[in-house]
């Protein structure tokens, strides 16, 4: 089996690359470990798969030069004009994108239809171990993708797939060893397979875009609480905050989780300060007015129920009655019983331990690194026949539909060039 293309991963960008590689002409294999290719877009936006962001915006990425780069000025246009012709209608929630029918399945489905239409080999339950490069000066002998010869495939030029497959009920089949004039790795945060001699630099991968580990506090007694805040990080050592965002945390009894919590993932380490404002849309002296309406010092019990959940306030105030916390190193200390209560109220700290439940994470950070890659054509400059994008790539993004526009318009630009390559 050979072919001008083969892909490895049929996820997010997989299966963008080989469309858009098959589409321009090229023969395309799509080697996938799984069962069934796409099954990683299901699982994504809670089963509704927020695809992309009206604001995709680079600076919401790790490395924002080389997404700008890879991206271009149009990226969102171009993922949306992609999906549009493969047959995909979207509505907006916030700044979010989701297909219309609020179902992650939309997306996988029009992305398979679509492979299948462009004449693009999907080869599920075929897991890729290894590739590897067969010399320049071979190039000659490879004749046409159509006219390949499996008896001669160790004289092939370029990636070389070894590929161990077994069947569902155990059984082996026989090993599929496609060779390929191009070579798309776009495994996402897996580990790579081996690259054996390509001499390629892959940076510390860690996961990403899950829950915050948190000093044990009282705040345990939350657990399962939300809250809209505004959340304020300030890196150890540092004397002013470094990033703030607002949105929707879930305290839990290791420390918070949700969407603002995975961002905060992305940014926080052990020893940094999170402080959340519990009442973001009050200004503090409101705040102190509902405390402390006669401005005696004390607070009434009950008087942020109108404004924040009860249990919430009830906490605080007993925090507030404790001086819990309100002279974090740093801070004055609260004058006055109501004083302290305004203050947790505005600037509950949280001091952070790391990230936890990292096997559920969204996004691994790490991964080929960049710097190898032409940004134009993720074409790798050492070796000019593989190419690389998504995840595999050491780029993360935000929640919000980043990492997927990422995986979209890379797999394109991957897709893109892989063809032109194999085809000149
Ligand atoms: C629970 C969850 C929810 C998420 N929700 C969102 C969201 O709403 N919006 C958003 O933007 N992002 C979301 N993400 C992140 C998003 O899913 C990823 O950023 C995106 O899927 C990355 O695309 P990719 O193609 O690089 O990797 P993947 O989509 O993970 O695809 C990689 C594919 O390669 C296959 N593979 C790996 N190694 C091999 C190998 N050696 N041989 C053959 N096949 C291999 C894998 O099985 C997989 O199918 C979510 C992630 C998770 C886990």
């Amino acid at each position: 089996m050979a072919c001008d293309v083969t892909v490895i991963g049929g996820g997010a960008a997989g299966l963008v690359a080989a469309i858009t590689a098959a589409e321009a002409g090229a023969s395309v294999v799509v080697l996938e470990r799984e069962l069934a290719c796409g099954r990683s877009i299901l699982a994504t936006g809670n089963g509704r798969c927020n695809f992309a962001n009206v604001h995709l915006d680079p600076r919401r990425l790790n490395d924002p030069a080389f997404v700008e780069a890879v991206c271009g000025p149009h990226w969102l246009d171009d993922v949306l004009a992609f999906f549009r012709q493969s047959g995909l209608r979207w509505c907006i929630e916030g700044d979010r994108l989701y297909p219309m029918s609020r179902q992650a399945s939309s997306v996988r489905n029009v992305l398979l239809t679509r492979a299948r239409r462009a004449g693009v080999v999907l080869a599920p339950a075929r897991e890729l171990r290894s590739i590897s490069w067969m010399g320049p000066e071979r190039l000659g002998e490879l004749g046409p993708a159509t006219h390949w010869d499996p008896s001669r495939s160790e004289m092939l030029p370029a990636g070389m797939a070894e590929v161990a497959h077994t069947t569902p009920d155990g059984n082996p089949e026989p090993p599929l060893s496609p060779c390929s004039r191009t070579v798309i790795l776009a495994s996402g945060g897996a580990p790579l397979p081996r690259l054996g001699d390509l001499g390629l630099a892959v940076t510390r991968r860690v996961p990403v875009l899950c829950p915050l580990a948190c000093e044990p506090s009282p705040l345990i007694e939350l657990d399962g609480r939300r809250a809209h805040v505004q959340a304020r990080l300030t890196k150890a050592g540092s004397p002013l905050p470094s990033w703030h965002e607002r949105g929707e945390v879930l305290f839990r009894s290791y420390g918070i989780s949700g969407i603002l919590a995975f961002d905060l993932s992305r940014r926080a380490g052990e020893g940094d300060l999170v402080e959340l404002d519990l009442l973001p849309d009050l200004g503090r002296a409101e705040v102190r007015q509902l405390a402390d309406p006669l401005a005696g010092g004390n607070f009434e019990p009950g008087c942020l129920d109108g404004v924040l959940d009860p249990l919430i306030a009830r906490l605080l105030e007993r925090l507030a009655r404790e001086s819990w916390h309100v002279g974090w190193p740093g801070r004055d200390l609260a004058p006055t019983c109501a004083e302290a209560l305004v203050a947790l109220a505005k600037t509950l700290p949280l001091l952070v331990v790391g990230t936890t439940e990292t096997d559920r994470a969204q996004v691994t950070r790490g991964g080929l690194a960049n710097g190898q890659f032409d940004p134009k054509t993720l074409a790798c400059h050492a070796h000019p026949w593989l190419f690389a994008c998504g995840e595999a790539l050491d780029v993360d993004g935000d929640c919000g539909g980043y990492n997927l526009g990422w995986a979209w318009k890379s797999g394109m630009v991957a897709g893109a060039a892989a063809a032109r390559w194999a085809l000149s």
